[in-house]
Formats: C-alpha cells, sequence, structure tokens
C-alpha cells in the first residue's frame, strides 16, 4: 500500500557526494515551486492511503522558507512530516538551534541528519551539532551514516568462491557507480536476479519531483505527474504492465538486459549496479519512465 509521498524539494545541494545516487550538487537544477507542492499534497489526498510526506533532496534547507510552508502545509492536512538534512547550516550549537527551532515549532513528526565520512570528516561535524540541538529542542532525531564502502565479509558458501558482502551503505546508482564501483569485487551478471531493495509491484512510497517524475526508484519512474494526475498514475499501475518494472520484477536486472538485447560487462558489483547502468542503455527509448536524465549524469535535452 503506497503510504509515503518524498518529495525532492530541490536536486539542488551544497555538496557533491562520491556517494549521491540522484547526482546532485551545486549546478544540478530542478526545484519545486509552492504552487506544485500544493497541488501534490491535494493529489496526496486523493490516493486515499497516503500517511507521511518527506522532504529531501538535494538539501532542503538551501529553500528553508518553501520547506517549512510544505510541512506546515501536509501537517494541516493531517499528514506525518519529515526531513532529510545534511545540516550544513548548523556552523555553531546556537545557530544550529536557531535554524532547526521553526521546524520544531512546526511538530515536525522526524528529522533525519546525514552524519557520515563522506559528508563531513572533522570530529565536531555541523551534522552531530545539528542532532545535538534537535535533540535539545526535544525533536525526533536520527542520524543516517554512509561509510566507504569495503568488502565485509564473503557470503554463501554454496558458490565456490562465495559473494563479497559490500558494507557502508552506500547504493551502486548514480554518481555511486561513477565514482566507487572501480574497485570494489564483482559478481557474474547472469545471478543478479532480483531488485533488493524496492517492492516494485506495491510500492510503499514514491519520491516525486519538480519536473513531474514519480519515481519507485532513482530515475525509474512511473510516469509524469504533470501530464496524468498524480492519483491517477498510482491508480493505474501495474508492475507488470511497465516496460522497466515489468522484466525487474520477472527476473531483475539479468532479464531486463536480456529482454532488451542490452550489451552488458560480464559482472558488476550488485544487482543495483547491473540495473543502473542497463536503465541508461535504455534511456533513449524509454524518456517518460527514465526520467529526468540527470539522476543518470546526462545534460537534460
Ligand atoms: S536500482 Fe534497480 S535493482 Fe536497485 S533498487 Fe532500484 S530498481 Fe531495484
Amino acid at each position: 500500500m503506497l503510504s509515503g509521498i518524498h518529495f525532492l524539494l530541490t536536486y539542488t545541494c551544497n555538496l557533491e557526494c562520491d556517494h549521491c545516487f540522484l547526482y546532485c550538487g551545486p549546478n544540478a537544477k530542478g526545484t519545486f515551486t509552492l504552487r506544485q507542492i500544493r497541488k501534490v499534497l491535494q493529489e496526496a489526498v486523493k490516493i486515499g492511503t497516503i500517511e507521511w510526506i518527506f522532504f529531501e533532496g538535494g538539501e532542503p534547507l538551501l529553500f528553508y522558507p518553501l520547506l517549512l510552508e510544505g510541512v506546515k502545509l501536509a501537517r494541516n492536512m493531517g499528514f506525518g512530516t519529515g526531513a532529510v538534512t545534511n545540516a550544513y547550516m548548523a556552523t555553531s550549537s546556537e545557530d544550529a538551534e536557531l535554524w532547526l527551532r521553526p521546524l520544531s515549532e512546526l511538530h515536525i513528526s522526524g528529522l533525519s541528519i546525514s552524519d557520515d565520512s563522506f559528508h563531513y570528516e572533522e570530529e565536531e561535524s555541523p551534522a552531530k551539532r545539528a542532532v545535538a540541538a534537535a535533540t535539545r529542542l526535544d525533536m525526533p532525531v536520527s542520524s543516517i551514516c554512509i561509510d566507504e564502502p569495503t568488502v565485509e565479509a564473503i557470503a554463501d558458501p554454496k558458490h565456490e568462491k562465495g559473494v563479497p558482502v559490500i558494507g557502508g551503505g552506500a547504493m551502486f546508482k548514480g554518481r555511486a557507480v561513477e565514482k566507487l564501483t572501480k574497485a570494489l569485487p564483482k559478481r557474474g551478471w547472469e545471478g543478479l536476479t532480483e531488485c533488493q531493495h524496492e517492492e516494485l509491484e506495491n510500492p510503499g512510497r514514491v519520491h516525486v519531483d519538480s519536473y513531474g517524475n514519480v519515481h519507485l526508484c532513482q530515475g525509474l519512474s512511473i510516469g509524469n505527474m504533470w501530464e496524468t494526475p498524480l492519483s491517477m498514475l498510482v491508480k493505474k499501475y501495474k508492475a507488470e504492465l511497465h516496460p522497466i518494472c515489468g522484466p525487474l520484477v520477472r527476473g531483475g536486472p539479468a532479464l531486463l538486459a536480456k529482454e532488451y538485447g542490452v550489451k552488458h560487462e560480464d559482472k558488476y558489483v550488485d544487482e543495483c549496479h547491473f540495473c543502473y547502468l542497463t536503465r541508461l542503455a535504455l534511456i533513449d527509448r524509454y524518456p517518460q519512465y527514465l526520467a529526468p536524465r540527470q539522476v543518470y549524469g546526462l545534460e537534460e535535452k
């Protein structure tokens, strides 16, 4: 059951992390307007099963008044609310509190703060200051931590050589494929037969962006909500009829590449690595479902 809508409030970010699966950065475009936010929230009500509205990015606090208004509107409509930030604004403990107080006064239901070795290397990171400030303000706060990928173990004794388990929490899509996959061990493509992270047949959440894309996974969309209303897209979506999700559900990235005759390497780090590169190869064939191009590191046409 679809219960969450996650606004990619903006693709713009003050940082340009190697592990970013959306290719966000200071030059990335694509920010919601207030009018667009209202439209999505009205559609969220029509869907009838939505309980949560999240605001993410990019860095949503770069557009702070818009974030506050979005949270306020969503709360007034009875939704639980959440936001994710890298806490760039927490230049001191006092400033962290100054920035977070308006969100706390709106009684946001959850605040996630990215505090990982990719974002910050200093001991007293802005993220740590922000977590402490949010705690003082009695806000429900958690931190997200992504580390440099490393081989943690060799699992699966059924395989002669075992299967490497990559730790650190990075997902191999978007810029993470370009920047992080080179030195990592890889597995044969024939074994990558399942999507391990998304419920493509029965999604619990979607991410929406200001271009109108409704993502099931980053850059894998069920359609454009500025062309067909979001509630209709959700109602009509059936994984088996979707040209990308259908093969992914039946046989993962291996079947997706096979069905479309996509040329590929013999080995990949994991399912997402293979899936992302196969989707990239199909982007001009299915531009309405594989969008926006910037999530694939490409210029918009
Ligand atoms: S990249 Fe593909 S395999 Fe990975 S979570 Fe997304 S849809 Fe599933």
